[in-house]
């Protein structure tokens, strides 16, 4: 089947996955979705006995249909491979009545590593494929990780360069050292004076920039988008839903339903969303549980049908979950609209232009999967405390926002469908709001905070934290929020 790609805020012709891998964001600011979601087209018991690979293969060939069985196999073997430190890629760990999956295993350790050690290889294959000439420039606004998984995958891949744009002060004191002290002489880093939204606002408007768009041509340059709006990295999330499903049904945890849950600490909605697809592809998905942290407009939003961005922002723990505007949410919306463009796009001017929209009944009435909840700080640090203290396992603040909603979830409504929490970043990136949750000293320098971590939590301090010790910091710039002063700074990169 040839699955295209098209745009969620206009009715323009489809394009191929290798197209809108390279595009990243559609010229009208739409997402590009898939024309249909595929069907799994091999069983559950066929697959559970696969590798990660094997399966990432067979989800992954179902939507990238003009990749040839040889490109596509080759990106995957690049990507899954020695670069995690294990050969799971990604282990399960059942505790406290729930099953994490470790999405951390990666160079970065969060998990964008799942999609972001792939995306370079799809985009190179597909610009080889198109005989694009043009170097590729990544821009990416970050709330942390987005941001150094991205630097770790396109750093010194040629044929591309990267800038990332990050709020100064909304990062962890680690995220921030990882950023900067990265390699390659293709990277660029820059801190902003603002929020991530500002980044990403910044960014969606220098991508869609015609003028400055043309420059670039000019130069031999074109944009593209590391950020979870570009499909290439949808795409890779929905393997591990599919990977765990087929791994609990095999070890016999799942119930006569065969029905499984999955809990997403959510922020921009693309890991939650590659969950949905992966419901739409076939895996008996029983509830989404969509977990927030304080900023909690998506709780808001599957509450109420109404999405309302106007209010306070909140510099939380789990500063990857720090956003106002979910831009995955979109994808959604388009769906649940009858996948349409022009619904879609009165929407998304609705929250351009008014900051709110409020989605019709029947669109509401699509929702039922869905559940939303929250966790404010001290249920967050709670849910940390309670599961070292119970099991011996120590999770990050994403996770364990996670964690809470779920706990949360299951004593109200008393489901007892096996639920899978996907566990996002490992606590040592996070290490300075994980031992104060467990009550320990954090006021050290963060490398040792990183070792006590690592005598308490019983796991050795992972190679991308270690790493850092004297590592050199290269990039220094900070910049204000306006669009005007990050595209300075990027034209200042590429010698325009
Ligand atoms: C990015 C990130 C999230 C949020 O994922 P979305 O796909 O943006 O919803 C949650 N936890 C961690 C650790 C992250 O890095």
């Amino acid at each position: 089947m040839d699955i295209r790609y098209r745009s969620t805020r206009s009715d323009a012709a489809p394009i191929t996955a290798s197209e809108a891998i390279l595009k990243g964001l559609s010229d009208d600011g739409g997402l590009y979705v898939p024309t249909q979601i595929p069907k799994l087209d091999k069983s559950f018991a066929e697959l559970g006995r696969e590798s990660y690979q094997e399966v990432a293969y067979d989800v992954m060939k179902l939507f990238l249909s003009d990749f040839t069985q040889e490109e596509l196999r080759a990106c995957i073997r690049a990507a899954y491979g020695s670069n995690f430190d294990t050969a799971q890629i990604v282990p399960i760990r059942k505790a406290g009545g729930a099953y994490y999956l470790e999405l951390f295993h990666g160079p970065t350790i969060a998990f964008k590593d799942m999609a972001l050690q792939i995306l370079p290889h799809l985009m190179i294959t597909a610009a080889r494929k198109k005989h694009e000439q043009k170097e590729i420039v990544i821009l990416t606004a970050t709330s942390g990780d987005t941001g150094k998984a991205a630097l770790a995958g396109f750093a010194d891949v040629p044929g591309t360069k990267i800038v990332v744009f990050y709020p100064k002060d909304g990062v962890s004191s680690i995220q921030e050292r990882q950023m900067v002290t990265q390699k390659g002489a293709n990277t660029c880093v820059i801190g902003i004076r603002g929020n991530f939204d500002d980044a990403q606002t910044g960014v969606k408007q220098i991508f869609t920039d015609p003028a400055l768009k043309a420059r670039m041509a000019q130069a031999g340059y074109q944009f593209s988008s590391a950020n979870s709006i570009n499909i290439g990295r949808l795409v890779p999330q929905i393997v591990y839903y599919v990977y765990a499903y087929t791994r609990l049904l095999q070890t016999g945890a799942l119930g006569d339903a065969g029905e499984i849950n999955f809990a997403v600490p959510t922020g921009n909605f693309g890991n939650i969303l590659a969950a949905y697809y992966a419901g739409k592809m076939g895996v008996p998905v029983h509830r989404l549980i969509c977990a927030s942290n304080t900023n909690k407009v998506l709780y808001d939003f599957f509450r109420t049908g109404e999405y309302n961005r106007n209010r306070e922002f909140h510099v939380t723990s789990s500063p990857s979950m720090d956003i106002l505007v979910s831009s995955n949410l979109e994808r959604l919306i388009y769906h649940i609209g009858g996948d349409s463009a022009a619904k879609n796009d009165v929407f998304m001017k609705d929250l351009r232009e008014k900051g709110d929209y409020v989605i019709t009944d029947a669109m509401r009435a699509q929702l039922t999967q869905f559940c939303g909840g929250y966790a404010d700080e001290e249920e967050t640090a709670d849910a940390i405390r309670t599961l070292y203290s119970n099991e011996g396992y120590v999770i990050d603040p994403h996770t364990a926002v996670a964690a809470h909603v779920y706990g949360a979830y299951a004593k109200s409504t008393g489901d007892k469908t096996p639920t899978v929490i996907a566990s996002t970043a490992s606590p040592f990136k996070f290490e300075s709001s994980v031992m104060k949750a467990l009550g320990r000293e954090t006021d050290l320098p963060d490398l040792e905070l990183a070792d006590r971590l690592s005598e308490i939590a019983g796991v050795p301090v992972p190679k991308a934290v270690s790493g850092l010790r004297g590592a050199e910091i290269r990039h220094k710039t900070v910049c204000g929020r306006s669009k005007e002063d990050m595209q300075a700074e990027v034209e200042k990169f590429l010698g325009l």
